[in-house]
């Protein structure tokens, strides 16, 4: 896909990118890299590029804050992303949604696939989509296989909310936004779902907005 920044190996890039100080700008809906999908890595930056990369990645996903933020959103078409959930949330949304603490870590070429045929459907957002949630019914379970910021092989099975973030985080790397697997009659406002959708599930909002869940 044509962007100004084709020619630019990714590496210049991204010093170019890292040249500045603090969070890095999310990229939003509409840019050709969101869609674009990515290289696989294979050492197209050096491991103290990568480092810095990766904080800075980490330093974006807090600020903005979110609980995933992969390449594509910071506008580098490269196969990594980070992930990272305190999940402060009551104790019945921790229940129905399966929303533990993820601890941040680096995905590097991550892949996944579903685990059992289980789907579970919440209203989930997106950095690069801002404003807006909308209902994703996904795999409830997960295998993920790739590596870690340091080349050791991946291959761990997620459930519960970190599923879910794996799968969003992994999507953005094959050029997939959530609203392309949304149920597009639950789509709200942050300022609705606050308002009217803030059950632990998404049966009220299924019934009202009419869409069927899983
Ligand atoms: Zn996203």
């Amino acid at each position: 896909m044509g962007t100004p920044n084709d020619r630019v190996p990714l590496a210049e890039r991204v010093e170019q990118l890292l040249d500045g100080e603090g969070p890095l700008r999310i990229v939003a809906a509409g840019d050709p890299v969101l869609r674009g999908g990515t290289e696989p890595y294979d050492g197209q930056l050096d491991p103290a590029l990568l480092a810095r990369f990766v904080r800075a990645l980490r330093i974006t996903m807090r600020t903005a804050p979110g609980v995933g933020l992969a390449a594509p959103q910071v506008g580098v078409a490269l196969r990594i992303a980070v992930i990272e959930d305190p999940a402060p949330v009551p104790e019945e949304v921790r229940i129905a949604r399966g929303r533990v603490p993820q601890p941040f870590r680096v995905l590097v070429n991550p892949a996944y696939e579903p685990v059992g045929a289980e789907r579970a459907a919440f209203f989930e957002g997106c950095l690069s989509v801002p404003g807006y949630q909308a209902v994703v019914a996904r795999p409830a379970a997960v295998r993920l296989t790739g590596q870690d910021e340091q080349g050791r092989a991946l291959d761990e099975v997620f459930t519960g909310w970190p599923a879910r973030i794996v799968q969003h985080e992994t999507d953005h790397l094959d050029g997939t936004l959530y609203l392309d697997r949304a149920e597009p009659r639950s789509l709200s406002s942050n300022e609705a779902a606050a308002r009217n959708w803030a059950q632990p599930t998404a049966e009220e909002a299924a019934r009202a907005l009419g869409f069927d869940l899983p």
